[in-house]
């Protein structure tokens, strides 16, 4: 289960993907620039999101 925590206050989200239910799976993407974004993506193709933020920083998937 993809379960993102954030280290400063302790809020926690689930994240699933709206078409298909499934958990969604935490990965990074490297821009063009060189610089790396977390992501949470469907496994099944239906594409990915911005890492959830909280407390101004990206939380943490504890999957
Ligand atoms: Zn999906
Ligand atoms: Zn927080």
């Amino acid at each position: 289960m993809a379960v993102y925590t954030c280290p400063s206050c302790d809020m926690s989200v689930n994240t699933t993907c709206g078409h298909c239910g499934a958990d969604l799976r935490d990965d990074v993407i490297v821009l063009d620039s060189g610089a790396e974004v977390r992501i949470a993506e469907c496994p099944e193709g239906h594409g990915n999101i911005k890492s959830p933020l909280c407390c101004g920083s990206d939380m943490a998937c504890s999957a």
